[in-house]
């Protein structure tokens, strides 16, 4: 399975090591081209900011909002603010992939990264993992059709909607592959 990943700015190979250690061949998204042949893509965590820029220089921010609309796409952290319905902190444009309200920066400086323990809710059908927060933003709002799959304390830090799915932690950096499984199976056709 081509699976792509958002490859502008940002934790890029983290993310390529684990999908190739599950046997997918990834594919780095840089161009509207790159869309045409892979089964989902990650969004990898970075600034998201800078990656707005770039993706309108690249002419590809239509293509990835038609592609984010309908395919399999996972958010992470700058990625997650990417695909949110509303972003705060400053506001600025998004993808509106799903229908959560994301506040950037919101637990603070650089220095306020941390690592965290997870709790798993019912609907999370793998082990327990823990969670990697690097000027992680804070999902504020979760519309109806959104479900909550992991939480640190009450509040969500993973969820989903049909095939769209945003974490607020880096998976990527953290042992195990749960996370990346889980997205690799609603990416099969
Ligand atoms: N602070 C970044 C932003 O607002 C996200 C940080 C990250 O992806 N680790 O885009």
């Amino acid at each position: 399975m081509r699976i792509g990943i958002l490859a502008l700015q940002g934790a890029v190979e983290p993310h390529a090591e684990k999908l190739r250690s599950r046997g997918a061949e990834v594919v780095e998204v840089r161009l509207t081209r790159d869309l045409a042949d892979i089964a989902g893509i990650i969004l990898p965590g970075g600034e998201s900011t800078a990656m707005i820029k770039i993706l309108h220089k690249n002419k590809l921010w239509e293509d990835l909002k038609a592609f984010t609309a309908t395919r399999p796409s996972w958010g992470v952290c700058a990625g997650a603010i990417l695909l949110a319905r509303k972003v705060t902190s400053p506001e600025q444009a998004s993808l509106d992939a799903i229908d959560v309200e994301i506040e950037r920066n919101a637990f603070g400086r650089q220095k306020d990264s941390f690592i965290g323990d997870l709790v798993s809710t019912p609907s999370w059908p793998k082990e327990p993992v823990s969670g990697v927060f690097i000027r992680a933003p804070r999902i504020r709002a979760t519309g109806p059709d959104v479900q909550v799959l992991l939480k640190w304390g009450d509040e969500p830090v993973m969820v989903r909607s049909g095939k769209t799915l945003l974490s607020t932690f880096h998976p990527e950096l953290t042992d195990g592959t749960q996370v990346h499984d889980y997205f690799l199976s609603f990416c099969q056709p």
